[in-house]
């Protein structure tokens, strides 16, 4: 589908959010820029994060409680090897309580379920994105 504005992408986020339940793992594939960060800002609002969503950058993984579970948001671009994190990646994944979203999964895709939630963000010129689910 073809999201148009940031404004779009938070609804999306937010539309997702009312589809899914914990247990739940998404996998986010998209540049830099793309918008997966803006997604996970609309997904925490629909599940009722009350705290603000920052990209995960630097910490490599961030949780945020909702009524009735716990948001993670792993970013592993800036780790090569994910080493100890993938730990903690596994540890999440298997808490029944938790929607456990993914940027950057390269070096972690043997360790997603099977069932895992695939959403691709591809970057337009005008910038529109093209989002498949
Ligand atoms: P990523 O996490 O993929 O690196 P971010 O969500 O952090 O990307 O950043 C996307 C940037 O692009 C934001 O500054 C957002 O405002 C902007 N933007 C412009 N148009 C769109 C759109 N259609 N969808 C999502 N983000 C958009
Ligand atoms: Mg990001």
């Amino acid at each position: 589908m073809k999201i148009t504005s940031e404004k779009e992408m938070l609804a999306l986020g937010k539309s997702v959010a009312e589809k899914i339940h914990a247990p739940r793992v998404i996998e986010l594939v998209g540049d830099v820029g793309a918008g997966k960060t803006t997604f996970v800002r609309g997904l925490a609002e629909g599940l009722g994060v009350k705290e603000p969503v920052t990209s995960p950058s630097f910490t490599i993984s961030k949780s945020y409680a909702f009524p009735g579970g716990i948001l993670t948001h792993y970013d592993f671009y800036r780790l090569p090897d994910p080493g100890l994190m993938a730990e903690d990646l596994e540890e999440s994944m298997s808490d029944p309580n938790s929607i456990v979203i993914v940027e950057w999964a390269n070096t972690v895709e043997n360790l997603l379920p099977a069932d895992c939630m695939r959403i691709e963000i591809k970057y337009n010129d005008d910038n529109t994105r093209e989002v498949n689910l």
